[in-house]
C-alpha cells in the first residue's frame, strides 16, 4: 500500500458519509435522480477532475472517468452510488471509492498500464425508484431497451424520462454502447452481504456466481369494510390473503434451502378501523437455480391462491422483473483469484444481484472481488466493513487491474 493511499481512501469515505444520511436511523436515502445521489454525482466528477481523469456520461446518467494510458478496449471497475431505502454506507460506494483509490495506487507504484482504466458509476442499481435493479448498466448493454424503460414510474408516477429530464438528462433517443467491443473486462469491488468470507477468516473473496433472482408483485383484493360491525365471518380481507402468504413464501424457502422475502406492503385505504379493499405486495425470491426458483414462485402462488380461495378474495401475480443466474467466467475468476503472497482468495457464489451480472450476461467477460462485512448485515444501516479490510480490498482491486491491464 502507498504512504497516501490510505488517507485518500479515508478522506474520500468522509466526504460521502454525511451525504443522503438520516438523521434518525442513521441509514441512507440516495434515491437516483434526486438531491443526495446528484450530489455524490457531482462530487465523483469533482474526484475525476482532480484526477485529470476524462469523463464521460452517456445518454442514460452513467458516468465513466478514464485514465488514459495504453491503448485498445479498456479495463472498467467501479459500482453504483444509489441507496436502498435506508441502506448502509457500504453497498456501492465501497466500489466506486476503492476503484479510484486503486487507480492512485497503481500511479503511486509507478505502474503504466498497457490499455485503459476507467471507474464506472452505474444509475439505478438498486431499483429502489423506478422498480427494476440494474437499470443502468441494463440500460448502457441495451439489455433492456429504452423505449420500454423509459415507461417506468417511481411511487410519485414520475417517469423516468421525466426524472431524467429534470436533472438535465433530455437525450430525446439514449443509445446503448456497452459491449464487449467497447470494454475489455469489468471488475466490480463488494462489499460482501452474508458471511462467507468471515466463516473463511478472509478479508476479501471473488464471486463465482450470482444466483437466479426475480421480484413478483401480488396484487390481493377484497371487499372493504367497518372494522367493528363486520362479523369475522362475513369478512373478505385481501390483509388475511397477504399474511398467510407471506408465511408460506417463508417455509417454503426454507425448506428448500432458498430465499423469499416480501419487503415491501401497500395496503388500501390503509386505515386502522377499516377492514382493507387491496392489498398489494411484493415477493423477492432468490434461488441456486432457474428451474428452483420457478418452482419456488409457483408453490407460493398456488399457496396464494387456496388461501384466496378460502378467504373469498382474488390473486392475481405479475412477474415484474426476473433475472436469470450469472456465472462469471471461470478463467477470468481463477486468474484473479490464485497465486497471491499469503495464499489464493476464496471463490464464493452471492445471492445480491449486481451490475456486473447484467454486463457479464451481456457477454462481457466480468468479475467481482468481495471485502469481508463482519455482521454479514447489508441494505440496513448496520452494514459495516473494517477500514483494513477495505484497504486490503483497494489493495487487491489494484493487484487485479494491474494484472489485466498489463
Ligand atoms: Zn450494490
Amino acid at each position: 500500500m502507498g504512504a497516501s493511499v490510505p488517507d485518500h481512501f479515508e478522506q474520500m469515505w468522509a466526504d460521502l458519509a454525511p451525504v443522503g444520511r438520516s438523521a434518525a436511523s442513521g441509514g441512507y436515502f440516495r434515491q437516483p435522480f434526486a438531491s443526495a445521489e446528484r450530489e455524490l454525482m457531482a462530487w465523483f466528477v469533482e474526484q475525476a477532475e482532480a484526477r485529470g481523469l476524462r469523463l464521460q456520461v452517456d445518454g442514460f446518467g452513467n458516468t465513466v472517468a478514464w485514465w488514459n494510458v495504453g491503448s485498445g478496449a479498456g479495463v472498467l471497475t467501479g459500482s453504483h452510488l444509489d441507496s436502498v431505502l435506508d441502506g448502509g454506507a457500504y453497498d456501492g460506494p465501497l466500489g466506486v471509492v476503492s476503484a479510484l483509490a486503486a487507480v492512485d495506487l497503481l500511479r503511486e507504484r509507478g505502474f503504466r498500464p498497457e490499455r485503459p482504466i476507467g471507474v464506472s458509476v452505474f444509475v439505478e442499481e438498486e431499483g429502489s425508484r423506478f422498480g427494476l435493479a440494474c437499470l443502468g448498466s441494463r440500460l448502457a448493454t441495451g439489455a433492456t431497451p429504452w423505449s420500454k424503460a423509459r415507461e417506468l414510474r417511481d411511487r410519485d408516477g414520475v417517469q423516468l424520462a421525466e426524472a431524467m429530464a429534470d436533472v438535465g438528462l433530455d437525450d430525446e433517443d439514449p443509445q446503448p454502447w456497452l459491449g464487449s467491443d467497447a470494454i475489455r473486462c469489468f471488475l466490480e469491488l463488494h462489499v460482501e452481504q452474508g458471511r462467507d468470507l468471515v466463516d473463511r477468516g478472509a478479508a476479501v473473496g471473488v464471486a463465482s456466481r450470482i444466483w437466479p433472482h426475480g421480484r413478483y408483485r401480488f396484487d390481493i383484493s377484497g371487499e372493504p369494510n367497518h372494522a367493528g360491525t363486520t362479523r369475522m365471518e362475513d369478512r373478505r380481507d385481501p390483509m388475511l390473503t397477504y399474511a398467510m402468504t407471506a408465511l408460506a413464501a417463508n417455509k417454503q424457502a426454507r425448506v428448500a434451502g432458498q430465499r423469499a422475502t416480501f419487503g415491501r406492503v401497500e395496503t388500501t385505504p390503509n386505515s386502522t378501523n377499516s377492514v382493507p379493499s387491496a392489498v398489494t405486495a411484493w415477493l423477492d425470491a432468490r434461488c441456486d437455480s432457474d428451474r428452483a426458483l420457478t418452482t419456488l414462485v409457483d408453490t407460493i402462488w398456488r399457496q396464494a391462491d387456496e388461501r384466496s380461495q378460502r378467504d373469498g378474495t382474488r390473486v392475481t401475480v405479475t412477474p415484474e422483473s426476473v433475472s436469470r443466474g450469472v456465472d462469471f467466467d471461470p478463467d477470468l475468476a481463477r486468474r484473479i483469484a490464485t497465486d497471491h503472497e499469503g495464499g489464493d482468495w476464496p471463490v464464493i457464489a452471492t445471492q445480491a444481484g449486481h451490475d456486473a451480472g447484467v454486463l457479464s450476461a451481456q457477454g462481457i467477460p466480468s468479475a467481482m472481488l468481495f471485502v469481508r462485512n463482519p455482521t454479514g448485515v447489508s441494505h440496513s444501516p448496520a452494514e459495516h466493513a473494517e477500514t483494513p479490510d477495505c484497504l486490503a480490498g483497494v489493495d487487491a482491486l489494484a493487484e487485479t487491474l494491474r494484472r489485466l491491464a498489463s
